[in-house]
Parts: C-alpha cells; structure tokens; sequence
C-alpha cells in the first residue's frame, strides 16, 4: 500500500469567526501531497490550487504564511470539484492517508459535501496523524510540534525554493520526517477522522492498540443520551475483552470528561475515560479510552471523585443558601 502524504491551504472569512458560513468555516484554496511507496520512497507529487467560490477575499493572515493572493488563485486555480476529482485519481486505489496534524482530512470532507461530492473513503476512516507519531516517538506524546519544528530537530535540510505554508513543501517535508523517522515502532498508533461517524450502534467503532483501546460511538441527540448508552458506558478490559466490575462508577472531571476505575480478575486496575465530543451536525458522541491502571491512578481516581463531590456539596449548599435568602 501506498502513503499519500498530504497538506492543504485554506482560506477564511476575512471578517474571521463572525462571516463565516455554516458548515466551511475554511475554504481549501490548495491542495499538495507527495506518494510513497510501502518503503516510504517518494514515487510522485500532486499540486493544485483552487479558485475561492465561497470567500471573495483572501484573510489577511493566510495571505502572510501563505503568499498566496486572490488574483493568483483565479488565474491558477481550477474549481474544487476539478481539483479533489484529480487528486483523488492521482490518489490511486490502495493507499493510507498521512498528515501533520488532525485538521486536513476533516477539513478535505467538509468542501468535499459543501461542493456536493460523494466521499468515497471507507469508514471508519483511518490515517496517520504524522504530528502524533512523531511525538509519540521523541516526546513521550505529550509536546506538539510544528512541521518546521519537527524538521529541524530531524536534521532535515530546508531548502529555500520550498518554502514552508505552501501545500506542497509541507506535503514534502513532511514526507521526509515519516522517511527518516523510525515510523514502524510507532505506526500502530493510528488515528480515527472524526467527520463520519458510525449511524448504527452496530457500526460503532473499537480499535486495539499496544496498552489501550479506543471506542468510538455513534451519534446522540445530547449528552445524557450517550452516557445512558449500555455500549458506552460499559467498561472491557484492554487485554481480554471481557466485560468488568467498577470499582469507583463514572463521574464528570468536566462537562466534556467522565472518569472510573474498573477491576479485572485477570490483568487487575483497569482505568476507562469518556470523552464527549461535538459532531458535524450539531449532536453529540464519545470516544472511550480504556488502559491498565496502577494503584497511583486509581488512587488519583478516588481523590480527583472526592474533590468533585465536595465542589458539588459546595455548589448546591450555596443555592440552597441563595434561595433561602430570596424566598
Ligand atoms: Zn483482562
């Protein structure tokens, strides 16, 4: 299988969050990305800029890192529709997609249905998130990196005809890490976009990684919903799969993340955390990460549940206390 490196260049409403139309917030004005082979040889390169349809003006900020200006883009440009119908070909048929960051795939779907074209890749759609593994590699996963962060601390020569912030340069630099990085031992960690998201409960999403696993759900109207959801609020054991006692039940660290501790008789701690995340249409889903805890976790678990019970005894006195006062 082949690896499409990719990297896109968008525009905005020069107006910034306020002008922005529903559903594309940015407008894909180029698109660049370089092929490998399974060996991570470069075996061809796609470059295509795209005349703007929707905003009429190029924000100021994107002009700056991306030297590109509206004049160019129309007379360079070609329609989207023109321009994800060529890359797509060029694409081929077996192929993984590869960027710097999480944003381009979801971004790519967006015009892709705000143009109206059919999305033709499989679901769940998975890729590498180059960014994350690269991370995961030389920083314990913690620290993001720029691309040009990324290549400087790789040895890799910039070479002044390419630029960074323009699709193709990034699209090659960003090759260039994923040649020279050791990307086998961190290549399990795959990453799952976002956009499309499982319709039926049955599709929902269960991916194993080395020491984890991820579940991806379907939609709901709202968050009580989910939660309420048996397939999500149900707790398996990473390394066996079978379905686990809670020690300390779900609660809210935040409105968008619940934590609990599980027991297996078999591999021991099991710590599980959901995060409730907001999809296309305006409803929700949660992603559920389970791994191996160690007493330290779960013992961080209990204070960090104590702490949020006591805030909330706090909060309720005080509305109490407040409605005395006003009745
Ligand atoms: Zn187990």
């Amino acid at each position: 299988m082949n690896y499409i490196v990719f990297d896109l260049e968008w525009n905005q409403s020069p107006k910034g969050k306020e002008g922005a139309i529903d559903h594309l917030p940015f407008e894909i004005i180029e698109i660049g990305a370089i092929k490998l082979d399974e060996n991570r040889n470069p075996i061809g390169e796609f470059q295509q800029l795209v005349s703007p349809s929707v905003y009429s003006q190029i924000h100021y900020k994107i002009s700056e890192v991306t030297h590109l200006d509206m004049k160019t883009l129309q007379r360079e440009g070609v329609p989207f529709s023109e321009a994800i119908s060529s890359f797509l070909a060029w694409c081929g048929k077996d192929f993984w997609f590869v960027t710097w960051g999480s944003m381009d795939l979801t971004e790519l779907q967006r015009n892709m249905v705000y143009f109206g074209e059919e999305i033709p890749f499989p679901m769940p759609l998975l890729y590498y998130d180059l960014q994350k593994l690269y991370s995961l590699e030389y920083h314990g996963g913690d620290e993001k990196m720029s691309l040009d962060q990324a290549v400087e601390e790789m040895g890799i020569p910039v070479d002044e005809e390419k630029p960074f912030h323009h699709a193709l340069d990034d699209a090659f630099y960003t090759g260039q890490i994923m040649a020279k990085m050791g990307f086998d031992q961190v290549k399990a960690f795959i990453s799952m976009d976002y956009y499309r998201l499982p319709e039926r409960e049955e599709d929902q999403v269960v991916l194993n990684f080395p020491g984890y696993t991820k579940f991806v759900s379907r939609e709901f109207w709202d968050k009580e919903e989910v939660l309420a959801s048996r397939k999500v609020n149900e707790v398996m054991c990473c390394c066996c799969h079978r379905l686990l006692r809670k020690k300390i039940r779900w609660f809210a660290v935040n409105s968008k993340l619940y934590v609990c501790l599980a027991v297996c008789p078999e591999h021991g701690l099991i710590r599980s955390k959901i995060r409730i995340k907001k999809s296309e249409s305006g409803n929700v889903f949660a992603v559920r990460t389970t791994k191996l805890a160690t007493e330290k976790d779960a013992l961080a678990i209990a204070q960090k549940r104590d702490e949020v019970r006591k805030r909330r005894t706090e909060r309720n006195r005080i509305k109490r206390r407040g409605r005395k006062i006003s009745g």
